[in-house]
């Protein structure tokens, strides 16, 4: 039986025989090797189009700061560990293994309907903000009108959309090749993946408002109509039908 005196002794001499015998370097031989490091692209986190505080009060620096810096970062990696070892994916924008998610290898699809979604959406999310929204004009404000019925009609339509997702997801203001549409997809569902073009969308994950408004999501996306940058959903409106 081994007693504690006799098992310290023990540890003492393995510990004299380690360091006397050259064992060490063979112990770091069989170590695990290290990882490897994660892939910085192809894929890279956009900056942000203004400085963090631009759209306060209606969005607070903090949450911007952690949201792109963070969230979307983290979308990025996600995605670029994605298509490692995948040449021929990595070579393509993002949109494009979006709209094609279904023919994507089956062991990397959930991965880029995850990361790569995230990482369009909120690409798209960025630009489509500013200080001093105002209300759309011309071609898209007209469409607005077709579609919906008015500009408020369509606010209200757009805000059900936002309230109505359970959990994590985005409402979506969407071309479908025909008219516009407005819908809510979960998670980081790209509408690129039902085939059609997002024109605006409005993240509504709690990492997205939560710091600011807590649990109050109506007032999150009351505040969102205010920061819309309408001119640049309108080039995307022009684009989508060109
Ligand atoms: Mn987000």
């Amino acid at each position: 039986m081994i007693n504690r005196r006799t098992a310290l002794k023990q540890t003492a001499l393995a510990a004299t025989a380690l360091a006397g015998t050259g064992t060490l370097p063979a112990l770091a031989q069989n170590a695990p090797p290290a990882p490897p490091a994660a892939p910085t692209g192809p894929f890279t986190l956009p900056p942000l189009p203004y400085p963090a505080d631009a759209l306060e009060p209606a969005i607070d620096a903090r949450t911007m700061e952690i949201h792109h810096g963070k969230h979307h970062a983290a979308y990025v990696a996600g995605l670029n560990r994605a298509v490692a070892g995948h040449p021929d994916l990595a070579a393509k924008p993002v949109e494009t293994l979006l709209r094609q998610l279904q023919s994507l290898p089956e062991d990397i699809r959930t991965a880029v309907r995850n990361h790569g979604g995230g990482h369009a959406n909120h690409s798209l999310f960025w630009p489509s903000l500013k200080k001093g929204g105002g209300a759309p004009s011309g071609e898209l404000a007209r469409a607005l009108d077709t579609a919906f019925g008015s500009f408020n009609a369509f606010q209200q339509q757009f805000t059900q959309a936002a309230m109505g997702v359970f959990g994590s997801g985005w409402a979506w203001l969407t071309w479908d090749g025909t008219r516009l549409r407005i819908e809510s997809l979960p998670n980081q569902d790209s509408p690129f993946s039902q085939g059609r073009v997002p024109l605006l969308g409005l993240d509504v994950w709690e990492h997205a408002y939560y710091l600011k408004y807590q649990n109050r999501r109506a007032d999150y996306v009351a505040a969102f109509y205010t920061i819309i940058n309408w001119e640049f959903v309108a080039a995307r409106f022009r684009e989508a039908r060109a």
